[in-house]
This record gives structure tokens, sequence and C-alpha cells, in this order.
């Protein structure tokens, strides 16, 4: 059994219509226009081939026509970063629709029953996973009501606008037991299965990510009358960090170790004044969590040595605190033989993104499959996968979801 590729394609154009943005990208933010057109559209595709659709607590959407459990599950998100691409999550919950699509056209008779998932804001518009944390109890009432986006408005407000109550979301919680394996197909979103030349890549683990808040204090001086050995200059503490916390990882990381700073802000941020404040968002990820925990260990203790070297005072505060996640070796194995009987060569590889697949895996079995992203690009217009491996990696998804439902 295979994929009908053509009719795979057609649903992803469709899809990646809806919310096209001047650059050929896509922008569907949870809970914008545009995600709630995205929502009525899957819900309208799975009721028109013949399953049942339906909407969560969370917002999550679900299709199946079998009844009964634990369930197979298969799927991703339809959100997009703004101006992203039409692939990232996509194409785990397209291809997961074609490949239920065609099982219940072959009628292959399953010992467990299939469902597709589509999760609520797994990229952020309201700080990432909504859905999934929902789905897998990891959600509270205080937590839904501190949620707001970019801009300060409330998840509730959000949901409300929709005619949903966000603090309904825990009712979204399903038993782990009724789920027996999850599987995500998504696009890499780096640049090694394309370097590699191999078509599949079978995802070991999902990278943990560490971030702090860090804030260097010192004094606003005069930028001129000032001299320089009487300055307690922020910045300084900041650029310290950054420069030697790049060494750090480098040194005593794995090659799936990252740190960034994505922020820098300066108070007062004005041009003959020294910078009397220096806040940054500092950011580790790694795969393993011994390793994940010393550099954020070793982090901790240059932010304090710099800043008693500059004369600063500094906090840090913890702004995300995610573990890695292996993946299930049940999952990696039913996709390592899929791929097999396809003839499709495989790259095992961690995850150095997050997705839903890390959420569902601490509760459950949970095995996530990387096809190609196009000079490694994504959350860009830019993004793009060849057919010939949107094709492979659905067709090693629908091989890989018969496994786990027969056995
Ligand atoms: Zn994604």
């Amino acid at each position: 059994m295979r994929v009908n590729v053509a009719r795979l394609k057609q649903d992803l154009e469709a899809l990646g219509v809806i919310g096209r943005t001047p650059e050929g990208g896509v922008s569907r933010p949870s809970w914008s226009a545009a995600d709630l057109q995205a929502r009525r559209w899957l819900m309208e595709r799975i009721t028109a081939e013949g399953m049942q659709a339906r909407m969560d607590a969370a917002g999550n959407i679900f299709g199946r026509w079998q009844p009964g459990g634990p369930v197979v599950m298969v799927g991703s998100h339809i959100d997009s970063v703004p101006n992203g691409g039409m692939f990232d999550g996509a194409l785990g919950v397209l291809a997961g629709l074609e490949c239920l699509r065609r099982i219940k056209e072959e009628g292959v008779r399953l010992r467990y029953p299939l469902e597709l998932v589509a999760f609520t804001d797994e990229e952020g518009a309201f700080g990432g996973f909504f859905g999934s944390y929902a789905f897998t109890g990891a959600l509270t009432l205080g937590e839904i009501q501190n949620i707001r986006d970019s801009k300060g408005l409330r998840i509730l407000e959000a949901m409300a606008r929709h005619g949903m109550d966000a603090l309904q979301a825990p009712q979204a919680r399903r038993n782990p037991q009724e789920i027996r394996a999850y599987v995500e197909l998504h696009i890499e979103q780096g640049p090694v299965l394309e370097s590699r030349r191999v078509p599949i890549g079978v995802v070991e683990a999902i990278v943990g990510i560490r971030r702090y808040g860090i804030t260097f204090r010192g004094r606003a001086d005069h930028a001129g009358t000032t001299p320089m050995q009487d300055r307690r200059n922020a910045l300084l503490g900041a650029a310290d960090l950054i420069l030697k916390g790049h060494k750090l990882v480098l040194a005593e990381g794995t090659p799936a170790s990252r740190v960034t700073v994505g922020i820098l802000q300066l108070k007062p941020a004005v041009a003959n004044i020294v910078p009397a404040e220096a806040y940054l968002a500092y950011e580790l990820r790694e795969q393993s969590a011994g390793t994940l925990w010393t550099l954020a260990e070793r982090s901790r203790a240059l932010a304090a040595q710099v800043a008693s070297a500059w004369g600063l005072d500094v906090s840090v505060e913890t702004i995300l605190d995610i573990d890695p996640v292996p993946m299930a070796e049940g999952v990696k194995t039913a996709i390592v033989a899929a791929a097999g009987e396809l003839g499709c060569k495989i790259h095992r590889l961690p995850a150095m993104a997050g997705h839903d697949a890390q959420v569902v895996g601490r509760v459950a079995k949970a095995g996530m499959i990387f096809v190609p992203s196009k000079d490694g690009r994504s959350h860009s217009p830019l993004e793009s996968t060849a057919d010939e491996d949107v094709e492979r990696g659905a067709n090693v998804l629908l091989l890989t979801l018969l496994k786990l439902a027969a056995e």
C-alpha cells in the first residue's frame, strides 16, 4: 500500500493558501482568523473522508472512523509562525490524513484504531504547546489565566472570541493508557539530511531547552565625564557572558549542544549614558539531560563570575525548562522497518526544535520521522521539501502506522 501523493500535494497546496503572505509564506498564528479558517478547512476535509471530526476543549482537532482503543495517533500542528512556511506542521497532519484515507479506502482491518490529531498552538503565539499540554494533562488553570500573546492578549480572550472557554482546556486530557503510540512526520528544519543525501531521518530524542532571563545591573553615568575605570557598565557583563557562553558550549557541549542569545535590551538605552541595566535571553539546547544540566550550571556560574569581574549585580530567572525527551524504541523500530521495506536510507538524529512529540512523548510512546528541508530553511517563506521527499516520508509514515496498529 502507498499514499496518493497527488492528493497529498493538493491538500498541502490548499492549506498553504490559508494565511498566505505577500512573500509567499504562511501566517497562521494560533487563534488568528487564518488559523480558524484552517481549522474549519481541516474539519471539513476529515468529514469529507467519511471520518468523524472533533474539536476538544483545547481546540485540538481529531479525526477517526474506528471506535475503541488504545489508539495509534498520527499528526502534528496546523498553526504557523508569522510568515513561516507551508510544510512545518501541515505536512504531519496532512500526510496523517492521507494515511488514514488510504487505510480506510483499502478496508484494512487493524488491531488498534487510528486517530489523526492537529494540536493547538505548537508554534507559540500563546507560549507554545497549548494543545499538547492540555491533551497530556500538563496544563493548570493558574497557568492558563496567565498565558498571553506578544501583544499582551490573554488566551482567555483570544479563545472567547471564538466561543471557547480556555479554562475548560484541562478537560482535553486523554488518559495516556488510551494512547498506544503517537507518530509525527515533520520537516527536519535543518541541513543534516539534505547534506547527507538521506531521505528519512529517525529522531532519537527531542532536545531539552533551558532559557534564562539574565539581568546585569550596574550604574547609569555620563558617557563623557565618567572615567573608564569608574564605570559599572552593565553591557560589559552581558557581552562577556555571551562570548564566554559561546566558548563554553563549543568546548564542553556535544555536536547537538546550542547556546543562543536572541534578546539583548539595555536601560536607559541612551547614546551618551553608560548602560545601567542589560537584559539578555540566554538559551541552551541539548539532547542529553546530563549535558544540558552541566551546561546550564556552568552558564549560571559564568554569569556570576563575569558580574563580579565587572563590578555588577546579576539575577538569573528561569524562563523555560524543558527536559530532553527520548523517542520510544518500539516506534523507532517500526519507522526503521518501514523505511527498510521501501528501500529508503535512514539517518538517526536529534530533533533540535520543539515538537508536539516531545510533549506527548512524556506520557506515551512517541516517535518522529524527518524529511529533508531544502537548504535547511524553515520558519520562512523559503521553507521547501521536494515532492519525492514528501512522498517517501508519507509512505514511511503509512507503513509505520500499519505496523504499530497491527501488532
Ligand atoms: Zn512544527
